[in-house]
Protein backbone atom coordinates (compact mmCIF):
# COMPACT_ATOMS: atom_id res chain seq x y z
CA UNK A 1 0.00 0.00 0.00
CA UNK A 2 1.26 3.48 -0.66
CA UNK A 3 0.97 5.68 2.03
CA UNK A 4 1.61 9.69 1.24
CA UNK A 5 1.40 11.99 4.73
CA UNK A 6 -0.31 15.67 4.12
CA UNK A 7 1.87 17.16 6.86
CA UNK A 8 -0.37 19.86 8.40
CA UNK A 9 0.42 22.28 11.79
CA UNK A 10 -1.18 21.53 14.66
CA UNK A 11 -2.64 18.92 16.90
CA UNK A 12 -3.40 15.46 14.84
CA UNK A 13 -4.17 17.55 12.04
CA UNK A 14 -2.06 15.83 9.68
CA UNK A 15 -3.85 12.72 7.80
CA UNK A 16 -2.43 10.13 5.05
CA UNK A 17 -3.83 8.91 1.54
CA UNK A 18 -3.47 5.38 1.01
CA UNK A 19 -3.45 4.26 -2.89
CA UNK A 20 -4.03 0.38 -3.52
CA UNK A 21 -6.50 -1.71 -5.83
CA UNK A 22 -9.10 -3.37 -3.61
CA UNK A 23 -8.53 -0.97 -0.25
CA UNK A 24 -12.60 -0.66 -0.46
CA UNK A 25 -12.97 -3.79 1.26
CA UNK A 26 -10.54 -3.05 3.97
CA UNK A 27 -12.13 0.25 5.28
CA UNK A 28 -12.83 -1.25 8.58
CA UNK A 29 -9.59 -1.06 9.57
CA UNK A 30 -8.43 2.43 7.87
CA UNK A 31 -10.85 3.57 10.00
CA UNK A 32 -10.26 2.25 13.11
CA UNK A 33 -7.31 3.76 13.39
CA UNK A 34 -8.12 7.41 12.54
CA UNK A 35 -12.09 7.80 13.64
CA UNK A 36 -12.95 8.14 18.07
CA UNK A 37 -15.93 6.31 17.71
CA UNK A 38 -17.69 3.77 15.32
CA UNK A 39 -20.91 5.50 14.57
CA UNK A 40 -20.35 6.51 10.37
CA UNK A 41 -22.69 7.89 8.21
CA UNK A 42 -21.37 7.16 4.76
CA UNK A 43 -22.85 9.76 1.87
CA UNK A 44 -23.01 8.85 -2.05
CA UNK A 45 -24.76 10.07 -5.07
CA UNK A 46 -27.79 7.19 -6.23
CA UNK A 47 -24.87 5.47 -8.77
CA UNK A 48 -21.93 5.54 -6.60
CA UNK A 49 -24.42 4.19 -3.68
CA UNK A 50 -25.90 1.27 -6.10
CA UNK A 51 -23.19 0.24 -7.86
CA UNK A 52 -20.03 0.71 -4.07
CA UNK A 53 -22.17 2.63 -0.97
CA UNK A 54 -24.24 -0.84 -0.01
CA UNK A 55 -21.64 -3.12 0.09
CA UNK A 56 -19.27 -0.93 1.41
CA UNK A 57 -21.87 -0.09 4.27
CA UNK A 58 -22.26 -3.71 4.70
CA UNK A 59 -18.75 -4.86 4.52
CA UNK A 60 -18.30 -1.91 7.44
CA UNK A 61 -21.09 -3.37 9.62
CA UNK A 62 -19.40 -6.64 9.44
CA UNK A 63 -15.86 -5.21 10.66
CA UNK A 64 -17.66 -3.59 14.11
CA UNK A 65 -19.60 -0.41 12.72
CA UNK A 66 -22.87 1.00 12.77
CA UNK A 67 -22.88 2.28 9.33
CA UNK A 68 -25.48 4.05 7.23
CA UNK A 69 -25.37 5.02 3.70
CA UNK A 70 -27.15 8.41 2.92
CA UNK A 71 -27.88 8.91 -0.98
CA UNK A 72 -28.45 12.45 -2.61
CA UNK A 73 -28.87 12.79 -6.60
CA UNK A 74 -26.45 12.79 -8.89
CA UNK A 75 -24.77 16.28 -10.38
CA UNK A 76 -23.55 19.51 -9.07
CA UNK A 77 -27.36 20.29 -8.22
CA UNK A 78 -26.81 18.31 -5.14
CA UNK A 79 -23.80 20.66 -3.78
CA UNK A 80 -27.26 22.99 -2.99
CA UNK A 81 -28.82 24.49 0.85
CA UNK A 82 -32.13 21.71 0.25
CA UNK A 83 -29.94 19.00 -0.31
CA UNK A 84 -27.76 19.57 2.89
CA UNK A 85 -30.28 20.72 5.06
CA UNK A 86 -32.16 17.00 4.41
CA UNK A 87 -28.91 15.50 5.36
CA UNK A 88 -28.49 17.44 8.54
CA UNK A 89 -32.22 16.57 9.22
CA UNK A 90 -31.68 12.88 8.92
CA UNK A 91 -28.56 13.10 11.02
CA UNK A 92 -30.07 14.70 13.83
CA UNK A 93 -33.13 12.01 13.18
CA UNK A 94 -30.66 9.14 13.13
CA UNK A 95 -28.94 10.34 16.84
CA UNK A 96 -25.69 11.66 15.35
CA UNK A 97 -23.87 13.11 17.81
CA UNK A 98 -20.14 14.60 18.30
CA UNK A 99 -18.81 11.03 18.59
CA UNK A 100 -20.25 10.21 15.07
CA UNK A 101 -18.03 10.72 11.85
CA UNK A 102 -18.84 11.20 7.98
CA UNK A 103 -17.67 8.92 5.48
CA UNK A 104 -17.89 11.05 1.50
CA UNK A 105 -18.03 7.74 -1.07
CA UNK A 106 -18.09 9.40 -4.66
CA UNK A 107 -16.63 11.88 -6.82
CA UNK A 108 -15.98 15.93 -6.45
CA UNK A 109 -20.09 16.34 -6.14
CA UNK A 110 -19.91 14.03 -3.08
CA UNK A 111 -16.42 15.11 -1.54
CA UNK A 112 -17.57 18.96 -1.70
CA UNK A 113 -20.89 18.62 -0.44
CA UNK A 114 -19.97 15.72 2.50
CA UNK A 115 -17.12 17.56 3.32
CA UNK A 116 -18.92 20.78 4.08
CA UNK A 117 -22.07 18.70 6.01
CA UNK A 118 -18.62 17.85 8.34
CA UNK A 119 -17.78 20.90 8.86
CA UNK A 120 -20.36 22.88 9.88
CA UNK A 121 -22.51 19.62 11.35
CA UNK A 122 -22.30 20.36 15.38
CA UNK A 123 -19.54 22.23 15.15
CA UNK A 124 -17.34 19.99 12.78
CA UNK A 125 -17.09 15.93 12.89
CA UNK A 126 -14.47 13.63 11.05
CA UNK A 127 -14.61 13.31 7.83
CA UNK A 128 -12.76 10.12 5.35
CA UNK A 129 -12.66 10.87 1.47
CA UNK A 130 -12.86 7.92 -0.41
CA UNK A 131 -12.85 9.56 -3.89
CA UNK A 132 -14.64 7.45 -6.55
CA UNK A 133 -13.46 9.38 -9.87
CA UNK A 134 -10.15 9.89 -11.08
CA UNK A 135 -10.75 13.90 -10.81
CA UNK A 136 -11.78 13.47 -6.73
CA UNK A 137 -8.24 11.12 -6.50
CA UNK A 138 -6.00 13.15 -7.72
CA UNK A 139 -7.51 16.73 -6.75
CA UNK A 140 -10.84 17.15 -4.89
CA UNK A 141 -10.29 14.46 -1.94
CA UNK A 142 -7.25 16.57 -0.92
CA UNK A 143 -6.70 19.64 0.52
CA UNK A 144 -9.74 20.29 2.84
CA UNK A 145 -11.55 22.73 0.28
CA UNK A 146 -15.26 22.02 0.56
CA UNK A 147 -18.47 23.83 -0.46
CA UNK A 148 -21.60 24.21 -2.03
CA UNK A 149 -22.89 26.79 -4.76
CA UNK A 150 -25.27 29.05 -4.61
CA UNK A 151 -27.11 30.82 -7.46
CA UNK A 152 -24.60 33.74 -7.49
CA UNK A 153 -21.69 30.93 -8.39
CA UNK A 154 -20.23 27.68 -7.60
CA UNK A 155 -18.31 26.92 -3.99
CA UNK A 156 -19.47 30.45 -3.05
CA UNK A 157 -20.54 28.98 0.56
CA UNK A 158 -17.53 26.22 1.94
CA UNK A 159 -15.06 26.12 4.74
CA UNK A 160 -11.66 24.12 5.21
CA UNK A 161 -12.23 21.17 6.88
CA UNK A 162 -9.25 18.48 6.40
CA UNK A 163 -9.91 14.77 6.15
CA UNK A 164 -9.19 12.22 8.51
CA UNK A 165 -8.20 10.45 5.91
CA UNK A 166 -8.25 10.12 2.19
CA UNK A 167 -8.40 6.17 0.92
CA UNK A 168 -8.38 6.16 -2.83
CA UNK A 169 -8.60 2.23 -4.37
CA UNK A 170 -8.28 2.61 -8.39
CA UNK A 171 -10.32 -0.20 -8.84
CA UNK A 172 -13.46 2.29 -8.32
CA UNK A 173 -12.41 3.41 -11.97
CA UNK A 174 -13.55 0.30 -13.60
CA UNK A 175 -16.61 1.39 -13.58
CA UNK A 176 -16.25 5.51 -14.15
CA UNK A 177 -17.34 6.08 -17.90
CA UNK A 178 -14.68 7.23 -20.77
CA UNK A 179 -15.88 10.92 -20.62
CA UNK A 180 -15.36 10.93 -16.59
CA UNK A 181 -12.23 9.73 -16.77
CA UNK A 182 -10.51 12.14 -19.02
CA UNK A 183 -12.29 14.59 -17.09
CA UNK A 184 -9.94 13.61 -14.13
CA UNK A 185 -6.75 13.10 -16.69
CA UNK A 186 -6.75 16.50 -16.88
CA UNK A 187 -5.98 17.24 -13.36
CA UNK A 188 -3.37 14.46 -13.34
CA UNK A 189 -1.95 16.28 -16.56
CA UNK A 190 -2.01 19.34 -15.12
CA UNK A 191 0.00 18.21 -11.84
CA UNK A 192 2.97 17.09 -14.43
CA UNK A 193 3.13 20.10 -16.14
CA UNK A 194 3.17 22.82 -12.80
CA UNK A 195 5.53 20.03 -10.79
CA UNK A 196 6.34 17.14 -12.68
CA UNK A 197 8.13 16.72 -15.91
CA UNK A 198 8.74 12.70 -15.12
CA UNK A 199 4.50 12.38 -14.86
CA UNK A 200 3.99 13.78 -18.46
CA UNK A 201 6.61 11.41 -19.84
CA UNK A 202 4.93 8.43 -18.06
CA UNK A 203 1.54 9.85 -19.58
CA UNK A 204 3.29 9.99 -22.89
CA UNK A 205 4.85 6.75 -23.09
CA UNK A 206 3.16 3.50 -21.14
CA UNK A 207 0.19 5.82 -19.84
CA UNK A 208 -1.20 6.31 -23.27
CA UNK A 209 -2.90 2.72 -22.61
CA UNK A 210 -4.91 4.01 -19.86
CA UNK A 211 -7.41 5.24 -21.57
CA UNK A 212 -7.54 3.11 -24.42
CA UNK A 213 -7.69 0.02 -22.07
CA UNK A 214 -10.94 -0.05 -20.14
CA UNK A 215 -10.40 -2.87 -18.27
CA UNK A 216 -7.67 -1.00 -16.46
CA UNK A 217 -5.67 -4.12 -17.14
CA UNK A 218 -2.74 -2.08 -15.98
CA UNK A 219 -3.58 -1.25 -12.29
CA UNK A 220 0.08 -0.91 -11.37
CA UNK A 221 0.94 1.99 -13.90
CA UNK A 222 -2.70 3.56 -12.71
CA UNK A 223 -1.66 3.24 -8.84
CA UNK A 224 1.56 5.04 -9.93
CA UNK A 225 0.13 7.53 -12.01
CA UNK A 226 -2.56 8.53 -9.39
CA UNK A 227 -0.16 8.20 -6.54
CA UNK A 228 1.94 10.31 -7.80
CA UNK A 229 -0.06 13.55 -9.02
CA UNK A 230 -1.83 12.65 -5.45
CA UNK A 231 1.40 13.31 -3.90
CA UNK A 232 1.92 16.38 -5.16
CA UNK A 233 -1.38 18.03 -4.16
CA UNK A 234 -0.65 16.59 -0.59
CA UNK A 235 2.83 18.44 -1.08
CA UNK A 236 1.70 21.42 -2.82
CA UNK A 237 -1.72 21.64 -0.15
CA UNK A 238 0.54 20.63 2.84
CA UNK A 239 2.91 23.44 1.85
CA UNK A 240 0.23 26.14 1.70
CA UNK A 241 -2.99 25.34 3.06
CA UNK A 242 -4.87 28.46 2.94
CA UNK A 243 -4.41 29.57 -0.76
CA UNK A 244 -1.14 31.41 -0.91
CA UNK A 245 0.83 31.59 -4.24
CA UNK A 246 1.73 28.25 -3.70
CA UNK A 247 -1.45 26.88 -3.59
CA UNK A 248 -1.95 28.95 -6.90
CA UNK A 249 0.25 26.91 -9.26
CA UNK A 250 -2.70 24.12 -8.74
CA UNK A 251 -4.67 26.72 -11.14
CA UNK A 252 -2.79 26.12 -14.03
CA UNK A 253 -5.28 26.03 -17.16
CA UNK A 254 -7.94 27.27 -14.63
CA UNK A 255 -8.35 31.15 -15.09
CA UNK A 256 -9.85 30.82 -18.78
CA UNK A 257 -11.00 26.90 -18.10
CA UNK A 258 -13.35 28.67 -15.54
CA UNK A 259 -14.62 30.98 -18.07
CA UNK A 260 -15.32 28.27 -20.72
CA UNK A 261 -17.44 26.34 -18.05
CA UNK A 262 -19.20 29.07 -17.29
CA UNK A 263 -19.70 30.51 -20.78
CA UNK A 264 -20.91 27.14 -21.80
CA UNK A 265 -22.94 27.00 -18.87
CA UNK A 266 -21.52 24.13 -17.52
CA UNK A 267 -21.99 22.05 -20.70
CA UNK A 268 -18.05 21.47 -20.89
CA UNK A 269 -16.62 19.27 -18.02
CA UNK A 270 -14.60 20.63 -15.73
CA UNK A 271 -11.60 18.93 -17.03
CA UNK A 272 -12.43 19.74 -20.51
CA UNK A 273 -12.09 23.44 -19.87
CA UNK A 274 -8.84 23.14 -17.81
CA UNK A 275 -7.71 21.32 -20.81
CA UNK A 276 -8.46 24.30 -23.56
CA UNK A 277 -7.08 26.85 -20.54
CA UNK A 278 -4.05 25.02 -20.50
CA UNK A 279 -3.35 24.66 -23.71
CA UNK A 280 -3.92 28.18 -23.94
CA UNK A 281 -1.49 28.81 -20.93
CA UNK A 282 1.43 26.98 -22.79
CA UNK A 283 0.88 29.41 -25.77
CA UNK A 284 0.81 32.29 -23.24
CA UNK A 285 4.06 30.97 -21.54
CA UNK A 286 5.85 30.79 -24.61
CA UNK A 287 5.05 34.66 -25.13
CA UNK A 288 5.61 35.82 -21.74
CA UNK A 289 8.02 33.02 -19.40
CA UNK A 290 10.30 31.57 -22.19
CA UNK A 291 8.67 28.28 -22.45
CA UNK A 292 10.05 26.79 -25.68
CA UNK A 293 7.46 26.32 -28.46
CA UNK A 294 8.79 22.92 -28.60
CA UNK A 295 7.45 22.16 -25.29
CA UNK A 296 4.62 23.77 -26.37
CA UNK A 297 3.85 21.55 -28.58
CA UNK A 298 4.44 18.54 -26.86
CA UNK A 299 2.39 19.78 -24.45
CA UNK A 300 -0.54 20.33 -26.41
CA UNK A 301 0.02 16.65 -28.30
CA UNK A 302 -0.35 15.46 -24.70
CA UNK A 303 -4.04 16.31 -24.23
CA UNK A 304 -4.99 15.64 -27.52
CA UNK A 305 -3.18 12.19 -27.09
CA UNK A 306 -5.39 11.77 -24.20
CA UNK A 307 -8.40 12.63 -25.64
CA UNK A 308 -8.78 15.92 -24.17
CA UNK A 309 -9.66 19.46 -25.90
CA UNK A 310 -7.27 22.11 -27.02
CA UNK A 311 -9.15 24.52 -28.64
CA UNK A 312 -12.68 26.18 -27.54
CA UNK A 313 -15.98 25.28 -28.51
CA UNK A 314 -18.07 27.56 -30.76
CA UNK A 315 -18.62 29.95 -27.88
CA UNK A 316 -19.31 33.61 -28.34
CA UNK A 317 -16.01 35.18 -27.84
CA UNK A 318 -17.65 37.60 -25.98
CA UNK A 319 -19.38 35.78 -23.51
CA UNK A 320 -15.48 34.41 -22.89
CA UNK A 321 -14.25 37.29 -22.12
CA UNK A 322 -17.27 38.26 -19.57
CA UNK A 323 -16.48 35.13 -18.10
CA UNK A 324 -12.63 36.49 -17.60
CA UNK A 325 -14.02 40.07 -16.70
CA UNK A 326 -12.15 41.22 -19.60
CA UNK A 327 -13.45 44.44 -20.35
CA UNK A 328 -13.18 44.85 -24.28
CA UNK A 329 -12.68 48.80 -24.25
CA UNK A 330 -10.19 48.32 -21.44
CA UNK A 331 -7.15 47.54 -24.01
CA UNK A 332 -4.84 47.81 -20.90
CA UNK A 333 -6.30 44.91 -19.11
CA UNK A 334 -3.93 42.32 -17.30
CA UNK A 335 -5.18 39.77 -16.19
CA UNK A 336 -3.45 36.74 -13.78
CA UNK A 337 -2.31 33.38 -15.09
CA UNK A 338 -0.49 30.36 -13.98
CA UNK A 339 2.28 30.01 -16.40
CA UNK A 340 5.39 28.40 -17.23
CA UNK A 341 8.99 28.37 -17.62
CA UNK A 342 9.46 24.64 -18.60
CA UNK A 343 7.60 21.91 -18.57
CA UNK A 344 7.19 20.82 -14.67
CA UNK A 345 7.69 24.34 -13.79
CA UNK A 346 5.00 26.62 -13.13
CA UNK A 347 5.26 30.59 -11.80
CA UNK A 348 2.11 32.89 -10.76
CA UNK A 349 2.58 35.51 -14.17
CA UNK A 350 0.47 38.39 -12.43
CA UNK A 351 -0.09 40.61 -16.01
CA UNK A 352 -1.53 38.53 -18.73
CA UNK A 353 -2.58 40.96 -21.33
CA UNK A 354 -5.95 40.90 -22.18
CA UNK A 355 -5.69 41.57 -25.45
CA UNK A 356 -3.60 38.40 -25.52
CA UNK A 357 -6.51 36.65 -24.98
CA UNK A 358 -8.59 38.18 -26.99
CA UNK A 359 -6.32 36.96 -29.85
CA UNK A 360 -5.69 34.03 -28.82
CA UNK A 361 -9.47 33.28 -28.65
CA UNK A 362 -9.66 35.01 -32.20
CA UNK A 363 -7.24 32.57 -33.42
CA UNK A 364 -8.76 29.43 -31.87
CA UNK A 365 -12.38 29.92 -31.34
CA UNK A 366 -13.81 27.30 -33.11
CA UNK A 367 -16.35 29.08 -34.37
P1 LIG B 1 -16.38 14.94 -10.28
O1 LIG B 1 -15.55 14.04 -9.46
O2 LIG B 1 -15.93 15.03 -11.69
O3 LIG B 1 -16.63 16.26 -9.63
P2 LIG B 1 -19.12 13.90 -9.78
O4 LIG B 1 -19.02 13.78 -8.34
O5 LIG B 1 -20.19 14.80 -10.33
O6 LIG B 1 -17.79 14.30 -10.49
O7 LIG B 1 -19.29 12.47 -10.44
C1 LIG B 1 -19.43 12.37 -11.84
C2 LIG B 1 -20.40 11.28 -12.20
O8 LIG B 1 -19.73 10.03 -12.11
C3 LIG B 1 -21.60 11.18 -11.29
O9 LIG B 1 -22.73 10.97 -12.11
C4 LIG B 1 -21.32 9.94 -10.44
O10 LIG B 1 -22.52 9.26 -10.11
C5 LIG B 1 -20.48 9.11 -11.35
N1 LIG B 1 -19.51 8.25 -10.68
C6 LIG B 1 -18.67 8.59 -9.68
N2 LIG B 1 -17.85 7.59 -9.38
C7 LIG B 1 -18.16 6.57 -10.20
C8 LIG B 1 -17.65 5.26 -10.41
N3 LIG B 1 -16.60 4.81 -9.70
N4 LIG B 1 -18.25 4.47 -11.33
C9 LIG B 1 -19.27 4.96 -12.09
N5 LIG B 1 -19.78 6.18 -11.96
C10 LIG B 1 -19.24 6.99 -11.03
ZN1 LIG C 1 -9.66 21.73 -11.43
Amino acid sequence: MRSIVVPLPGRDRSYRIVVEPGLRHHLGELLAQVLPGRRLWLVSDVRVGRLYGQEVAEQLRQQGFQAALLTVPRGEGSKSWPVLARLIRILLDQGADRGSALMALGGGVVGDLTGFLAAVFMRGLPVVQVPTTLLAMVDAAIGGKTAINIPAGKNLVGAFHQPRLVVIDPEFLLTLPARERRNGLAEVVKTGFIRDAGLLELLAGPGRRLLRDPGLKNRDLLTEIIARAAAIKAEVVAADEQEGDLRRVLNFGHTLGHALEKASRFRLKHGEAVAVGMAAALDFSVTLTGLSPEEAHRGRELLASMGLPTQPPPLPKDEILRALKVDKKKQGERLVFILLRRLGDAVVYPAVPGALIAAWLDEHAGG
